[in-house]
């Protein structure tokens, strides 16, 4: 009851002098004796072992674990397994972590913004272990259906850099890791991410949209996502009845560099040069990109009258600021 471990019985508990304890323990019934090949029970013992599982932090001192096993002979004439070693499902066989402590490493970093490295170092494990742990806590959800969506966000990711490998038989390059990564969201409800999958061309994006269910696919009524010809295509192959919705942010985006890139030209035209501190058009190169709406009265004045006052070169900037 003190470790609250199924089927191990504590023994003892004695104190080190670094202020550790030591558990021994034994296991608690005859259910772990049963061959795990033919399921007999044994009662003949080959010898005795001592593992040393590793078990949740439980107070500021470490706690030692000994578990006091026994390996049986399997005396079953028709059964392959010679010997076994004495298993729990909460102390797997070969394993020197309870299974509790791995859930739990697995949940920090799933559910309490641990980073893979500190889940880690708190609980004693190697960072793959941790990461393994990590991965097992999540797979059930990940595996659930998707939730429905209506409105449905596409847009790339710039994470890490590419990895290339040379194919053996072509001697070609081609890129196994993408530096791109295209992220799928519920736009409008509150599902968040959906998947986040490596590269953004339009058959990887076709292929995730396609490798869903039907129904799912029937529900989405919109797409919103950058100018992207590649997600364009994907949408309109894996989801043909959805209404495709240009991102604002993209929008505003691409009117903006419009802008500015008018503003470089006209100035390198009309000036022979690149714009300087003293020109009015470069002057007013940020609060051109400024909405409306979030410019004081005052400082649109000014610029406004500042390129009405240069002429030509802030007349047609003007121009392509209020179709912007
Ligand atoms: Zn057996």
């Amino acid at each position: 009851m003190l470790l609250g471990i199924e089927g191990l019985a504590v023994v003892s508990v004695v104190r080190q002098d670094d202020g550790a304890r030591v558990v021994e323990m034994v296991t608690d019934d005859g259910a772990a004796a049963a061959c795990p090949a033919c399921g007999v029970y044994s009662v003949s013992v080959k010898e005795r072992t001592v593992t040393r599982p590793r078990d949740v932090p439980y107070g500021p001192a470490p706690v030692r674990l000994r578990w006091h096993k026994t390996r049986w002979r399997c005396r079953e004439p028709l059964c392959p397994r010679v010997t076994f070693t004495e298993s729990l499902p909460s102390v797997p066989a070969r394993s020197r972590l309870t299974a509790r402590l791995r859930a739990e490493c697995g949940e920090q970093v799933a559910e309490h913004s641990r980073c893979v490295l500190s889940g880690a170092r708190r609980y004693g494990v190697s960072w793959p272990v941790a990461h393994a742990a990590f991965v097992a806590h999540v797979a059930a959800r990940l595996a659930a259906p998707l939730p429905p969506v209506q409105v449905l966000g596409i847009d790339e990711t710039r994470r890490g850099k590419p990895v290339w490998a040379k194919d053996q038989v072509t001697g070609r390059w081609r890129i196994v890791q993408d530096r791109w990564h295209t992220g799928i969201v519920d736009a409008a409800g509150t599902a968040g991410l959906l998947a986040h999958v490596d590269g953004r061309t339009a058959a990887t994006v076709a292929d995730w949209l396609g490798a869903q269910p039907d129904a799912w696919r029937a529900g989405i009524g919109y797409v919103c996502m950058d100018l992207s010809a590649s997600y364009l295509k994907a949408v309109t192959t894996a989801l043909p009845d959805a209404v495709v919705v240009a991102d604002r942010f993209h929008l505003v985006r691409l009117g903006n560099d419009m802008l500015t890139e008018l503003r470089q030209r006209v100035t390198r035209e009309d000036r022979g040069r690149r714009g300087r501190k003293k020109d009015p058009e470069w002057a007013s190169r940020r609060r051109l990109l400024t909405g409306h709406d979030r410019l004081r009265p005052e400082a649109f004045a000014r610029m406004w009258n500042s390129l009405i006052d240069e002429g030509d070169i802030g007349i047609e900037i003007l121009h392509a600021y209020a179709v912007n």
